[in-house]
């Protein structure tokens, strides 16, 4: 099999090719898409088979403009070469993609965690003989603390301004990042708002009845009722901003509330004054550095390609390491195999 970039992750076998999580429409014989995050699908589908998991599907309906035009397949396969598809634990229907054939196995992880956040069930690496890995976070200046115990601190400082009628506002992007907070959080308080893309997308998951959605109140529908006048024990769920926003400051003035963030990248204790928010928490739908080196030594490829991200520092500390580790630019292809 051979890897390579050209307008899109690409890997070819003998007598198939396939690209991984293209972002432009042009057309491929074969296509995945491991999860619905905007930087890896198009706008428009290419007019060709697809693989992708039921609940990527379902959000590509709702993101593209001709969700008609795909065929839509969980596995597939070619002769003797199977695709089959396992969760990446990244965020709602992500997955990463297993390729096996006489040529021997690849595993592509897309966007990765193998973090148990209570929802999601975590990627769980295997033996593969070629491995593509995402490397957001793959410097070891990256390492999250615990889940639990991040959670559990944001659970005390959530409680304590609740219980003093104090509003919370808790950020976090809308697919993904959201779906982690309300499974951490929405239980603290019995009036759970949400705001913007956080509600558009919370009900169609909702109406789907995808795990990691909630019932809430739109915002609109909250204000325009008084609904936040007639308590202050609310949580609103928004998109991820800086609190200089209008909306943010129009928050903070009219009802006091505070604003929490939650980022991997705030990890750096610049963040929180960065964004401009009362409170900032590291978590991530990404693994951290220890993460990514734990799922390259369970996988212990012949190979490996870095993607997305720290991709020439993570390949450099892998070879550290001990592996065969490879930044994929457009220069792989040439570097491989020529
Ligand atoms: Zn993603």
């Amino acid at each position: 099999m051979k890897v390579f970039l050209s307008k899109a992750i690409r890997v070819n076998g003998n007598d198939w090719k396939l690209a991984c999580d293209s972002t432009n429409s042009q057309h491929y014989p074969l296509v995945f898409y491991s999860h619905a995050h905007s930087d890896h699908i198009p706008r428009k589908l290419p007019k060709t088979d697809i693989i992708t998991s039921p609940i990527t599907k379902i959000l590509l309906k709702n993101f593209v403009s001709n969700f008609d035009d795909g065929n839509f397949f969980d596995s597939y396969s070619i002769d003797d070469v199977t695709f089959k598809q396992k969760s990446s634990g990244h965020i709602v229907g992500s997955t990463a993609l297993k390729i096996e054939s006489s040529e021997g196995k690849l595993v592509y992880t897309g966007d990765v965690s193998i973090r148990d956040k209570g929802f999601l069930e975590p990627f769980s690496p295997e033996k593969c003989d070629i491995l593509i890995i995402e490397s957001t976070f793959g410097s070891p200046d990256y390492v999250f603390p615990s889940y639990d115990s991040v959670i559990k601190e944001a659970q005390e400082q959530i409680s304590h301004y609740l219980d003093n009628n104090i509003p919370v506002v808790l950020m976090g992007y809308a697919l993904g990042k959201a779906q982690m907070l309300y499974n951490a959080f929405s239980h603290l308080s019995e009036n759970i708002i949400m705001h913007g893309a956080n509600f558009k997308i919370n009900s169609l998951l909702l109406a789907e009845k995808i795990k990691g959605a909630i019932t809430a109140m739109d915002y609109t529908e909250a204000k325009e009722s008084n609904f936040l006048e007639q308590t202050s024990k609310w949580i609103l769920f928004t998109p991820l901003k800086s609190g200089r926003d209008f909306f943010f400051s129009y928050l903070k003035k009219k009802y006091n509330a505070k604003l929490f963030a939650f980022s991997g990248w705030a990890l750096s204790t610049s963040y929180k004054f960065r964004m401009s928010v009362d409170h900032s928490y590291p978590i991530s739908d990404h693994a951290d550095y220890n993460e990514l080196l734990e799922i390259c030594k369970k996988s212990n490829p012949n190979q490996i390609y870095t993607i997305y991200g720290h991709t020439t520092r993570f390949a450099a500390e892998l070879i550290k390491h001990g592996f065969n580790a490879i930044p994929l630019s457009k220069q792989t292809l040439l570097d491989s195999f020529f």
